[in-house]
């Protein structure tokens, strides 16, 4: 069993799209991003890619690179899963924090896993999401960024555990 950790932030500003783990939120402000800046969908990657001891989003879709302008957190994390199944990994679950001000993650929640799970062609009990304000502390508090953290528990196959990743 492999575990990976993720953490992701992003800039707030005035008329945006704000991306959430795959949702587009209406809400007067979104990520300043090169890519769609969904902060959810990110952290997951890094934590997908950590426990499969693979380089970090950073590394692999770099915002110098054209080819990810404006890229989906959908396409991102599609990508990462493909990734870490070529080199043998399962998705035991994955589990996040979204941390925002505003707008209000709960009544979405469900959406959301089911959209995550879909993507990660995994059964929604394996994948958990929670929010929480920073109950109007820091810049996450005044609505001018959004963050998020996550884990992941993957499962190497038997066949691949000779390969030293
Ligand atoms: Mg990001």
């Amino acid at each position: 069993m492999r575990v990976g950790i993720g953490f992701d932030v992003h800039r707030l500003e005035e008329g945006l799209p704000l991306w959430i783990g795959g949702l587009r939120f209406d809400h007067p402000r979104g990520a300043v991003a090169h890519s769609d800046g969904d902060v959810l969908i990110h952290a997951l990657c890094d934590a997908l890619l950590g426990a499969a001891g693979l380089p970090d989003i950073g590394t692999r879709y770099p915002d110098t690179d054209e080819r990810w302008r404006g890229a989906r957190g959908e396409t991102l994390l599609a990508d990462c899963a493909r990734e870490i199944a070529e080199h043998g990994f399962s998705i035991r679950n994955v589990d996040a924090v979204v941390f925002a001000q505003a707008p209000r993650i709960a009544p979405h929640r469900e959406a959301m896993v089911a959209n995550l799970a879909r993507i990660l062609e995994v059964a929604p009990q394996r994948v958990g999401v929670k929010a929480t304000t920073t109950e109007g502390l820091g810049v996450i508090g005044t609505g001018e960024a959004i963050a998020a953290q996550a884990v992941a528990s993957l499962r190497l196959s038997p066949s691949f555990e000779d390969i030293d990743y």
